[in-house]
């Protein structure tokens, strides 16, 4: 069975380690962002971690996204460039110790959710993301990564999800969901569509799944859940393990080719779409030839074939976070606007651009690592001003994750914030939908 090791003991063989895989991770496209830094300063405003300690009056400069890539781009410059390699050669070269290879820890697990903001503000269309995502892989190759990443992402690869849903435990939920809603949710039949929930859903919001049903139902598409590919979650993304990505969208394709579907439909969660959407593809190059739509991007879909019928505004005044991977990063932007518009007596949007949306402070498997706790409620203080701006407290969201995320700061917080999934007002708002 595949397993992620976790070490405590750090030492030369761990830094060595780490420095072998940042240089093996250098290709051409990393090397042109590593190159092309000006030290503008312009991504730090952008990054929610360093704009919640500068709501809190503090500056620290370790925070900005920059300086988040640097000890990779010391690395890379060591080994790549004339000046750097004179420098090893001078006997000032790049040293990594204990501390050092902890401080990448705090910078890559704690204080980055890959939410991508930087990137779209950066002159020079740096990746941070991509580069925060190398020392991610680096440190869990050497045993580093968050000890609470680590068991769940072995949990997922021992009983199939990371909070432990075996297929026994699967099964019930759907029967309990089923009866509890009175919403039939077919089980492993040949069918167009899969549904794939994420455990989160299943275990933490199962009206969201119930609603998700109920909207099938209505739209009549051929669908069905599997047994086999029963998590729509990866959290070898969170630890970027190639290896453990493959081997959970392995389950994935093997359901949806067991069932013969033809489009996977993915869960409110943001890392599950990019995972099945972007990922995959890539992982399965002559595999994987599944559609993969997201649940909100299936519902714009069904209301522009005229298959689902909004019968009644839901809410009065509603605001909207993004989930960074599905939005900003997948590019679904337009339709939450357009639903919410549909269900809403007044939608107020807060943010000018969508693509400026800033991240729930959990994403990137940060909500797991309780030694993050101190920076996710900084970043939420980022988040929280943005939703204050607009007045509102109804707050619809298209990812699970930051719902967990933002309830658990909003409570931290003691803001009465109400965060609500989309699926579930689409449910309440189509005719004779009551979810
Ligand atoms: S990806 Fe997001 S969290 Fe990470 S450094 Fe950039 S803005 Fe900050
Ligand atoms: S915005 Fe881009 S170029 Fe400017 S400091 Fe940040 S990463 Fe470097």
């Amino acid at each position: 069975m595949m397993k992620v090791e976790k070490t405590e003991e750090i030492g030369e063989r761990e830094a060595r380690l780490f420095y072998e895989f940042c240089v093996a991770s250098i290709n051409a496209e990393v090397a042109a962002y590593l190159e092309s830094c000006v030290r503008c300063g312009l991504c730090a405003e952008a990054c929610l971690f360093y704009m919640g300690e500068n709501i809190s009056g503090k500056i620290d400069p370790t925070l900005t996204p920059a300086y988040k890539a640097d000890l990779l781009r010391e690395i890379y410059k060591e080994n790549f460039t004339l000046w750097g390699r004179i420098k090893k050669t001078l006997g000032m070269g790049v040293k990594i110790d204990e501390k050092e290879l902890k401080e990448q820890v705090k910078l890559a697990f704690y204080t980055c959710t890959m939410c991508d903001r930087c990137t779209k503000v950066c002159p020079m269309g740096i990746d941070t993301p991509r580069l925060v995502g190398i020392v991610r892989g680096a440190l869990t190759s050497v045993g580093m990564a968050p000890k609470d990443l680590v068991d769940a992402t072995n949990t997922a690869l021992e009983k199939g999800s990371p909070l432990g849903v075996d297929v026994t435990t699967f099964l019930q939920r759907i029967e309990f969901i089923s009866e509890e809603w009175e919403v039939e949710i077919p089980v492993d039949q040949k069918a167009e569509w899969l549904y794939i929930p994420s455990s989160i859903e299943l275990m933490k919001f199962p009206s969201s799944v119930a609603a998700a049903a109920k909207v099938f139902h209505h739209a009549g598409i051929n669908w069905t859940v599997s047994t086999v590919a029963h998590e729509a979650t990866n959290f070898g993304l969170f630890l970027q393990d190639r290896e453990v990505s493959k081997e959970l969208l392995r389950r994935v394709l093997r359901g949806a080719k067991e069932l013969e579907v033809k489009t996977i439909i993915a869960p409110e969660c943001g890392h599950a779409y990019q995972s099945m959407r972007f990922v995959a593809p890539n992982l399965f190059p002559s595999e994987w030839d599944l559609k993969v739509l997201n649940i909100v991007e299936f519902i714009y879909l069904m209301l522009e074939e005229g298959r689902l019928h909004i019968k009644k505004k839901v809410v009065d005044r509603i605001t909207l976070h993004d989930s960074c991977q599905i939005g900003r990063r997948g590019g679904v932007l337009k339709e939450p606007r357009y639903i919410l518009k549909l269900l809403a007596e007044n939608f107020v949007d807060s943010v000018d651009m969508p693509e400026k949306n800033i991240c729930c402070g959990g994403g990137g498997g940060v909500v797991v690592v309780r030694d993050a706790d101190y920076h996710r409620q900084k970043a939420f203080l980022t988040k929280a001003e943005l939703f204050d701006k607009t007045g509102v407290k109804n707050v619809a969201c298209y990812c699970a994750n930051c719902m967990l995320a933002l309830n658990k700061s909003a409570q931290e917080f003691n803001r009465d914030y109400k965060f609500i999934s989309i699926v579930e007002l689409v449910a309440d708002a189509l005719e004779g939908g009551e979810s």
